[in-house]
């Protein structure tokens, strides 16, 4: 597995798992804390598995907890430009045995939970994720004090673009758009909220584009057979089915397989562009976005596409 990271903001992954775990906690009586962040706070993670972390603490923290118990969770400055989330229960505890064994496959806590709790991934996968994002998570715990589950991931700034002084001004633009050219649809798959808003000021300054999104794998391969948007800028780390994955769909079904999809990723790496070029992206572009480039490719995806159409 390879994960790319990217900055993603803790005060919205925060507030999406809350209002996720809420109706679980008060089943129990269970008062759940968050920090009050008067600003995004950004890490660098994948925000799919970030969350995924996330919400496995939190439903450990309710499952092990007592009735009317509390569950904590803070956000703080740490060492080495990182930043650390914590969950703190008022469970029983856990012995210094059992803290030991507690990431290791196999034992009760660490044990993939299955469709039972329908939470999805256990404390063996969290810290598998959290240290492909270049984190650390932990415990905290004694017999009696309940536990403390954190972990750390590198703070970051506000993603932005990568050459910010060529962004096209609106005036610009203008002049290129045909008199009586139709509006061209975009359609963005895009889990991370922060790079949505990037490329909604990008096609903004298009008057002949218009821009709609999607979340998640399979809402893009739908909102994409409803609106046969002319192109298709998809993430790969997205929740439920992967970028390239959606591709795939998108290329077996008759009524989307002419559709340019550019594949918009914080995965870098050669491997990962090959990989995105071998399964039929129309091209691979890398975040952080580079206004020129993205607009040039964006540019050519349209071209192909008017050219598949006729
Ligand atoms: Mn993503």
């Amino acid at each position: 597995m390879s994960l790319s990271t990217e900055p993603v903001s803790l005060a919205e992954v925060l507030s999406e798992s809350r209002a996720m775990m809420e109706p679980q906690a008060a089943q129990r009586g269970i008062t759940m804390t968050f920090p009050e962040l008067d600003a995004p706070w950004f890490v660098n993670a994948d925000r799919t598995r970030v969350k995924q972390v996330l919400i496995n603490l939190l439903s450990n923290a309710i499952k092990y907890n007592r009735d009317r118990g509390t569950v904590e969770v803070t956000c703080s400055a740490a060492a080495d430009g990182r930043t650390r989330i914590g969950i703190k229960d008022t469970g029983t505890g856990l012995p210094p045995e059992k803290i030991t064994q507690l990431f290791q496959p196999f034992n009760r806590l660490g044990r993939e939970s299955g469709a039972e709790e329908g939470t999805g991934i256990g404390l063996v996968m969290s810290k598998r994720l959290v240290e492909l994002m270049e984190g650390v998570i932990g415990v905290d715990s004694a017999v009696g004090m309940g536990s403390v589950f954190w972990f750390e991931l590198m703070t970051t700034e506000a993603p932005t673009y990568a050459d910010k002084g060529e962004l096209p001004t609106p005036a610009v633009r203008e002049k290129v758009r045909a008199p009586g050219e139709r509006t061209r649809t975009v359609l963005y798959v895009e889990d991370n909220p922060a790079n949505m808003r990037l490329v909604e000021q990008l096609i903004a300054r298009r008057p002949d584009l218009a821009l709609i999104g999607a979340v998640t794998g399979p809402d893009g391969v739908a909102l994409a057979r409803a609106r046969l948007p002319d192109v298709i800028l998809m993430d790969i780390n997205l929740p439920g089915l992967s970028g390239i994955e959606a591709m795939k769909i998108l290329r077996e079904d008759p009524a989307t397989a002419h559709i340019p999809v550019l594949a918009l990723s914080a995965n870098a790496m050669p491997l990962d562009i090959k990989k995105g070029l071998d399964a039929g992206f129309f091209g691979y572009l890398t975040k952080p976005i580079k206004v020129a480039e993205f607009m040039e490719a964006l540019d050519l995806a349209i071209e192909a596409a008017a050219q598949r159409k006729s």
